[in-house]
């Protein structure tokens, strides 16, 4: 099967202004620390002729698996990234290049959808995290904090009690 995100633009290497829409998909296997793109890959977009070469302009977009940076619950949500990439005759410092007639739309999406995963997503922005001492998810439960017991008010009553 020809590969949807190979696009080729023999007609219009030259004529400037003239494109081609393109749609297609592509298997990723993306990581940035906890956070992983691994499936289909959707990228849709328009070459367009250029006097050198040709101009790609694309969407990029993927479910990604990601895991809250401070209380490590995990979900699934839709990241898309958007980009342009010009491809000549002759290859540039990118390797980018007009290859046999035709050019891989599918490795600079890829690209931008990696730039595109958070570093250190968060579940929501106030999210309270894990209690450093026990664990517990503040979010769900606050511990009570682990501060000197002598400190706290029920000291003094526990005192009473013992006694
Ligand atoms: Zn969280
Ligand atoms: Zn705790």
């Amino acid at each position: 099967m020809r590969d949807e995100l190979v696009i080729p633009v023999d007609d219009l290497v030259g004529h400037t202004g003239r494109d081609r829409e393109f749609q297609g998909e592509r298997p990723v296997d993306l990581r940035l620390g906890e956070s992983t793109i691994k499936g289909p890959m959707t990228v849709e977009g328009r070459v367009v002729g250029t006097i050198d070469g040709v101009n790609a302009r694309f969407t990029a977009s993927a479910e990604a698996h990601l895991v809250c940076n401070r209380c490590l619950t995990d979900w699934t949500e839709t990241i898309e990234a958007t980009g342009t990439q010009h491809y000549r005759i002759e290859p540039d410092q990118d390797g980018y290049a007009i290859v046999d007639g035709s050019v891989d739309v599918g490795e600079p999406a890829k690209d931008e959808l990696a730039l595109a995963i958070p570093a250190a997503p968060l579940c929501e922005e106030g999210c309270l995290g894990l209690c450093p001492t026990c664990g517990t998810d503040l979010n769900r439960d606050p511990c009570g904090g682990h501060g000197d017991e002598s400190d706290s008010p029920f000291a003094a009553l526990r005192d009473l009690f013992d006694s």
